[in-house]
């Protein structure tokens, strides 16, 4: 009873509270999971008391892009639900969407009821459920309405991948669309031509160019882009809109801006890979190891996307978090078309995001909530309770020390890697808390949390 009592659970006090709107110093309140107070000087009981001076506090991140566990060339990506979400969290994330793997035969249903299974009670942050398209007759696409109307609001489809089995041709892309549009759902899309990709991958292949960088000759910035565009253009007629997946180039950012221009609703998002790395990568010792799809491209395509974030042209920034363990990157002995193809990147996308663009001056503050927070919670419909700082909402915050300069070290982060693409890279500060609906999931950057007590979010 005392404990009922007292009239906060939790107060974070003299923190500089940042959200897309801007920032200022104030105190937090939180009761019963929810912010339930912001005041710039709060009194009042509470069972626990966060000083946050000098500190900032921010929504917790929500990475719209996620593989835990998924099959890939004979593998299966390194962190499952428990291990990534608990890496998510040490990362300030709080919430992440992952995506259904359908099986040939496998109605929509049955994926989306096997995806479920492996993330309840397991996963350690709330979580929606991206339901992948990967096989496409008319009598699944039937199934479509009824997963919007339980809250499974969003699929996504590949325009490549047919040696995978994953492909639905324009046709199919076309219908699914409609058919999501029509009953009020979004569609993701992996943008790269397949008829360019399968050429090109072939010509490196059957020529012996077996070496990391012909990852980035054959999956170019052109086939991203011209599937955008054709993508863009059947959105277009149809009125319907249509979200991007890990935009990776220029020449992409291009054709998704070009159609925005037109009148299309098209949301891009990118990925940290593609804003902080390049082919140059693949020149590396170790360049099999960067190998991931769409593959790192140049500075130039580096900086577009900077750009285009710091200008609002880019929505959200994801992960597309799809760790392998060297072992597994050495499964396929160096060669591009055998290496497992994804990154690990759950865990360093705010520290990345906060250090190269805050810190770095690229972006401001309340754009970096507005990316990594706000606009997504908007896209996936999470705005009564997620992606901002106000009472009412979840208190699903994030408390960022910027005064201790740290650097990324794999030994250091919580997944399954054994390695990070930005190892030794400098970080202008760390996590100090994440907390998920008021309850403390980390503690100076480790994790103190209950597991598994991460909610399915329905939209
Ligand atoms: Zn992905």
């Amino acid at each position: 009873m005392a404990d009922s009592l007292q009239q906060f659970d939790l107060l974070i006090r003299n923190g500089q509270m940042v959200t897309a709107y801007g920032e200022r110093r104030a105190d937090i309140g939180v009761k019963d999971g929810k912010i339930v107070a912001i005041e710039s000087d709060l009194g009042g009981e509470a069972r626990r008391v966060i000083d946050a001076a000098g500190w900032l506090v921010l929504p917790g991140v929500i990475d719209p892009h996620t593989h835990m566990g998924i099959p890939i060339k004979d593998t299966t990506s390194a962190d499952d639900f428990a291990s990534g979400s608990e890496a998510a969290a040490c990362g300030g994330v709080t919430t992440i969407f992952d995506f259904t793997v359908q099986e040939k035969g496998q109605s929509l249903k049955e994926a989306l009821e096997v995806r479920l299974q492996k993330a309840r009670d397991r996963c350690s942050v709330d979580y929606g459920i991206h339901v992948n398209v990967t096989d496409a007759p008319e009598r699944w696409l039937e199934q479509i309405p009824e997963l919007i109307a339980a809250g499974f609001r969003s699929f996504k489809v590949f325009s490549t991948y047919r040696e995978a089995g994953m492909m639905v041709t324009w046709e199919q892309f076309r219908r699914i669309l409609q058919q999501v549009h029509a009953h009020g759902g979004l569609l993701l899309l992996h943008a790269e031509d397949n008829a360019l990709v399968e050429s090109q991958t072939a010509a490196n292949v059957n020529a012996g160019r077996l070496a990391p960088i012909y990852h980035a000759r054959s999956r170019t910035a052109e086939a991203e882009a011209k599937a955008v565009k054709q993508a863009a253009e059947i959105a277009g007629e149809l009125g319907a809109r249509l979200y991007i997946v890990h935009l990776s180039s220029r020449a992409g950012l291009e054709a998704g801006l070009r159609a925005r221009e037109q009148g299309v609703d098209i949301l891009l998002e990118t990925c940290p890979q593609y804003l902080l790395l390049d082919e140059s990568k693949y020149r590396q010792p170790n360049g099999h190891y960067f190998i991931t799809t769409p593959p790192l491209r140049t500075r130039d395509d580096a900086e577009a996307l900077w750009q285009a974030l710091r200008d609002g042209h880019i929505d959200t920034v994801g992960t597309d978090h799809c760790p392998f363990t060297r072992a597994q990157k050495e499964s396929g002995s160096g060669k591009f078309h055998l290496t497992p193809n994804g990154l690990p990147g759950v865990e360093t996308l705010l520290p990345l995001l906060y250090t190269y663009g805050v810190a770095e001056g690229r972006i401001a503050l309340p754009r970096l909530v507005q990316v990594l927070a706000k606009r997504t919670a908007e896209i996936f419909g999470l705005t009564d309770r997620k992606g901002d700082i106000r009472v009412g909402a979840d208190a699903d915050l994030v408390i960022w020390n910027p005064n201790e300069e740290t650097a990324i070290a794999a030994e250091n982060l919580h997944g399954q890697a054994d390695w990070s693409p930005y190892e030794g890279m400098r970080i202008a500060g760390r996590v100090e808390y994440t907390l998920l609906r008021g309850q403390v999931l980390v503690e100076q950057g480790e994790f103190v949390g209950e597991r598994g007590k991460g909610e399915l979010l329905r939209r």
